[in-house]
């Protein structure tokens, strides 16, 4: 844990000006102008080497950059008096709010910059961080809170948000400068496309609220923003009635045609408001190097797992096809007759479709109870070399064939879980910052690798030699998540986009100052 400064507070918050001043290089009279006043962040800026050490690491345990201090602030105005520092010296240094680090690749990294992390001010917030409104139509929740915390404090009122990650151990700003995307998607969009309004920290230090009617460009910008626009304080996240529980069903197809042209059906009914809609739809990949269950969810009895596993010997491949369908006390007695109907004429293998019936809050939380059992067997720190893409729907099959039956299946490394589902872009705002592919249905595929400390680059060869494959094939792919090296990487990912996200930069964070470990524009 990083330590703040204790007595006698006075003389180390000069010696933390002095000391984050000259290790940052920067001179106190610049300009003839004085820089504005740190007095009031210097007991919550960190130099401790437990700080510097955690805020150096994330979940991909890929990267490490190594930050000069970590900001841990009790208020909106001290993360705007740290930037507002930056912004006006002579040199400005990097700043990248951290959530909770769940990125891949050190994009909530800095280095010799500073970190600002986020979770601090769930502490101070005194349990203000999420605030449910009155008649529960929307709740205001700080950017650093977790999503299960979300999901607890609105479910106290009857009401949820409707669109998630599949893990909830995210923050709230993490996802939305990124898009947040589950089996919801498909219905209600992702999780950028369900905020009413944000307040948004921007790289000038200027405290912002915007919303499709006010600052829309900020809006706009922030959401999938990669955090390079501002820092995202608190959102206004729409509610609706929570479900009392779920139907969970999972359908197993050995042929992937069958499997795609099942999942588009489903998705196709997707009205927000349209009860016959499901609530959630994913799809994943069985495959003989891995088991049934694997530490993203565990669901299939043990009682069946023989038949499953010799079915996966004997196909190689299986896609597992997943819904859920929402149900209350009104829709009780109906909803097994609804899930019928939906799931008629549906083409999985007889006899492989499996089902439970579980809480609400319970199915949202599955993923936990795989984190874990993970830790408990020390597999959660160990490097994840993910890869998360976006593809066309007219390039999925040729995607299966070269992608899932070619390297995968042949390669020679066990692979982690590998989701594979679509979504509706007109589900998706164009003006976000978010990136997809232009097809109106797309697939997301991910890779969710864990490896050792010592074979990180047979997985990061495999997924180089994925992206070679979807680059000469001409598969029009999409990164989520995106990691790159280069500007020419980033200028091509954001393709039409591009000139947009970079006025957007020149805007609102024109001194490069805001999360620099993305690398898009702080690429030496
Ligand atoms: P961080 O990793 O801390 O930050 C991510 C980026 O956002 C950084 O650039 C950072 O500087 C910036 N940032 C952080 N907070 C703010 C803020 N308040 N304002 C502005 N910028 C900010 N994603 C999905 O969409 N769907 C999933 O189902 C899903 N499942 C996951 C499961 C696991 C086990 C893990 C580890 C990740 C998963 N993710 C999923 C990915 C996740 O959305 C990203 O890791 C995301 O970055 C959120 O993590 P975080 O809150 O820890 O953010």
């Amino acid at each position: 844990m990083a330590v703040s400064f204790p007595i006698p507070s006075y003389f180390t918050a000069i010696f933390i000006i002095s000391r984050l001043m000259s290790i940052m290089g920067i001179s106190k009279h610049l300009n003839n102008k004085l820089l504005p006043p740190l007095d009031n962040i210097t007991d919550k800026l960190s130099l401790d080497p437990s700080a510097i050490e955690s805020a150096s690491q994330d979940f991909g345990h890929i990267v490490k950059s190594i930050p000069k201090a970590v900001l841990q602030p009790s208020s909106i105005a001290d993360i705007a008096s740290l930037i507002n520092f930056s912004y006006n010296s002579s040199i400005p240094f990097t700043i990248a709010a951290k959530g909770h680090g769940h990125s891949v690749r050190g994009q909530a990294m800095a280095n010799d910059g500073v970190i600002v992390d986020m979770t601090s001010m769930k502490k101070h917030r005194n349990g203000t961080g999420i605030w449910v409104s009155n008649d529960g139509v929307y709740a205001d929740v700080g950017g650093e809170q977790l999503w299960i915390d979300v999901l607890n404090a609105t479910l106290k009122h009857g009401a949820a948000p409707v669109s998630w990650t599949d893990y909830l151990y995210l923050t709230v700003g993490g996802t939305l400068s990124n898009g947040g995307i589950s089996g919801q998607s498909f219905r209600y969009g992702p999780q950028i496309s369900n905020v009413y309004e944000m307040d948004v920290i921007t790289g000038k230090a200027e405290i912002v609220t915007c919303s499709p009617n006010k600052n829309s460009e900020l809006f706009y910008a922030a959401l999938g923003g990669l955090g390079q626009f501002g820092i995202i304080t608190r959102a206004r996240i729409p509610l609706e009635p929570a479900p009392k529980r779920v139907k969970w069903i999972r359908m197993l197809y050995n042929d992937f045609t069958a499997f795609t042209r099942d999942q588009e059906l489903l998705i196709s009914i997707n009205g927000r408001h349209d009860s016959h809609a499901l609530g959630y739809l994913e799809g994943s990949l069985l495959m003989d190097h891995g088991s049934p269950d694997n530490w993203r969810s565990s669901f299939f009895p043990p009682k069946h797992h023989p038949k499953i596993t010799s079915s996966i010997i004997n196909h190689r491949i299986i896609y597992c096809l997943e819904v859920v369908k929402h149900y209350d006390y009104q829709t009780q007695n109906t909803v097994d007759k609804e899930l019928e109907q939906l799931l008629k004429g549906l083409s999985y293998m007889p006899g492989f479709m499996f089902e439970k019936d579980v809480l609400y809050a319970e199915f949202l939380n599955r993923v936990q109870r795989g984190e874990l059992k993970a830790r408990s067997q020390g597999l959660w720190d160990v490097p994840h070399p993910w890869l998360n893409l976006f593809i066309p729907k007219s390039q999925i099959q040729r995607f299966n064939d070269g992608v899932f039956k070619g390297i995968v299946l042949e390669g020679n490394i066990t692979t982690g879980p590998v989701l594979v589902y679509p979504m509706n872009r007109k589900k998706w705002d164009d003006r976000m910052s978010a990136v997809i592919p232009d097809e109106e249905i797309f697939y997301t595929v991910g890779f969710l690798h864990s490896s050792g400390f010592d074979d990180r680059e047979a997985f990061d060869d495999q997924n180089k030699e994925i992206l070679k494959f979807c680059e000469e094939a001409g598969i029009g792919v999409k990164q989520y998540l995106p990691h790159f090296t280069s500007k020419d990487e980033w200028v091509h990912h954001f393709g039409s986009k591009w000139e947009t996200f970079q006025q957007r930069k020149f805007q609102f964070d024109p001194k490069m100052i805001l999360s620099p470990g993305q690398r898009i524009f702080n690429n030496n």
